[in-house]
Formats: C-alpha cells, sequence, structure tokens
C-alpha cells in the first residue's frame, strides 16, 4: 500500500487494533474475554438450544443458558480490573448457581466453581494448571449429577474435552493448541450424543423417544469450550 502522493505507507496497520497472538496461559483479561463471547453465542444459540430441549426436556435450555451469560457478565463487572482469572472463574460459578434453574443451572456452577477452585490462586493458569482444573470441574460435575460418559448429557462433551486437554498437554501443547483439541472433542461428543438413550435429566423420562436428538447440554458444553478456544486465540 502507498499513500495518495506516491509515499511509501511504512505503518500499514496504523489504524486498526494490533492482532493478538494467541494467549500463552488462562489470566483475567481472557477470561473477561471469554465469557463475553460465551454471552454472544448463547444468544445467537438461544434458539436452537431451546429447539432441542423442546424435543427432549421442556424447551428451556436456550433461556437457561442466556439468562447465566447475563449474570455471569454482571458479575465480572463487580469485580476489580486486578483481580485474578480463578476468582472470575469462581464468580462465573456463584452467579450460574444463584440465577439459573433448572439442572444445568448448578451443574453449570459447579463446573465454573470447581474449574476456579483448581485453577492456580494468583498466578494465571499454564496449559497443564489449565486442563488439571478441567478435569477437577468435570469431576465435581459427575459428583452432583452422577451422570458417565454416554448417559446423553453435557458430560459427554466435557468429559472427552478434559481428557483430550490434559493429553495433549502432557505432551507440551501450548494454551491455545490445547483448547483446540479440547473444543474439537466436546463438539464431536456433542454430536455423538444423538443416537444414545438418555439415562439422566429429564430427557431420560423419554426412554428410547430421546434417541435420534441432540442432547441440549452437551451442545451448549460444546460452545462453553469453543467461546474459549477463540478468545484464546484471539
Ligand atoms: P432442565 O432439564 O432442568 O430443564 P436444562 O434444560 O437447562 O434443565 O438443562 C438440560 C441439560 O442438563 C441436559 O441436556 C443435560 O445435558 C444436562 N443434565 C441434566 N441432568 C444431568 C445430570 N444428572 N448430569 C449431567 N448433566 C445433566
Ligand atoms: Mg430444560
Amino acid at each position: 500500500m502507498s499513500s495518495s502522493d506516491g509515499v511509501p505507507d511504512l505503518n500499514p496497520g496504523a489504524g486498526s487494533p494490533p492482532a493478538m497472538p494467541p494467549a500463552t496461559h488462562l489470566d483475567a483479561p481472557l477470561v473477561r474475554r471469554w465469557i463475553a463471547e460465551v454471552d454472544q453465542r448463547l444468544q445467537a444459540a438461544e434458539a436452537r438450544l431451546t429447539e432441542l430441549d423442546a424435543a427432549i426436556g421442556d424447551a428451556d435450555h436456550g433461556t437457561n443458558m442466556t439468562r447465566g451469560a447475563r449474570a455471569a457478565i454482571a458479575a465480572l463487572a463487580d469485580h476489580p480490573e486486578d483481580t485474578t482469572a480463578a476468582r472470575l472463574v469462581a464468580a462465573v460459578g456463584h452467579s450460574l448457581s444463584r440465577s439459573v434453574g433448572g439442572a444445568s443451572g448448578p451443574l453449570y456452577g459447579t463446573w465454573f466453581s470447581a474449574l476456579g477452585r483448581s485453577l492456580p490462586a494468583e498466578l494465571p493458569a499454564t496449559a497443564m494448571e489449565l486442563a488439571t482444573a478441567l478435569g477437577a470441574a468435570l469431576d465435581a460435575v459427575q459428583q452432583l449429577g452422577a451422570a458417565e460418559v454416554g448417559d446423553k448429557t453435557m458430560v459427554d462433551a466435557l468429559s472427552p474435552a478434559a481428557r483430550q486437554a490434559h493429553e495433549v498437554a502432557s505432551s507440551g501443547a501450548d494454551l491455545a493448541g490445547m483448547l483446540r483439541i479440547a473444543a474439537g472433542a466436546a463438539e464431536d461428543g456433542a454430536i455423538a450424543t444423538i443416537p444414545l438413550r438418555a439415562r439422566r435429566g429429564r430427557a431420560s423420562y423419554l426412554g428410547a423417544r430421546s434417541e435420534g436428538h441432540q442432547d441440549p447440554g452437551a451442545t451448549s458444553a460444546a460452545i462453553l469450550l469453543d467461546a474459549l478456544r477463540c478468545a484464546a486465540d484471539a
């Protein structure tokens, strides 16, 4: 590019924000970008999540999740700029547990609270520390809801994401690379719920009639993880 008088433009990026390199650690600004991304994506996906829940539940998953995202954004706004990632993630957990009803409110509240408790208290988390926290958050959800992989719940997305995150972090992946693998595993896990028969939650009342539908909670879990992947890649 050159300017109109023929002088070469020596600063072609001037005026547009500088491109950020992929994140190497989960710090407080990344948590804020993550939850802003979650809020946008859940608003865009609200109708779809409600439709999925209408097929095998009570058609409230979309509104439950968007209400939760709004509450999470409000909770983060109450925290000072210099707070830690761990504190912000735990605050998201508390806000979801307080504001969202149904099964998913307490379950996602527990997931975020356990994630926040497991992250390093003061320092930004490395890929390995985040992978470990994803494992602890999954354990807490399973302790509360008693769902195993294959029961057609959010665990079908959260579990492969945590397992693959741990696997690739152990072999030296960086944070952004690890999150790409984890988000892909969550999405695959959500799609894999389609043929399953639900064995936990409201959908289990349908028995064989729950087969052939993607689980709404596994779908929202994949959205949460892809939002984190996107925020880290920014
Ligand atoms: P509700 O079922 O109370 O209406 P939502 O519609 O918001 O709550 O959430 C439904 C989702 O919650 C399901 O699609 C499923 O993924 C998840 N879920 C329900 N029960 C459990 C459980 N015991 N363990 C894990 N996830 C569960
Ligand atoms: Mg529901």
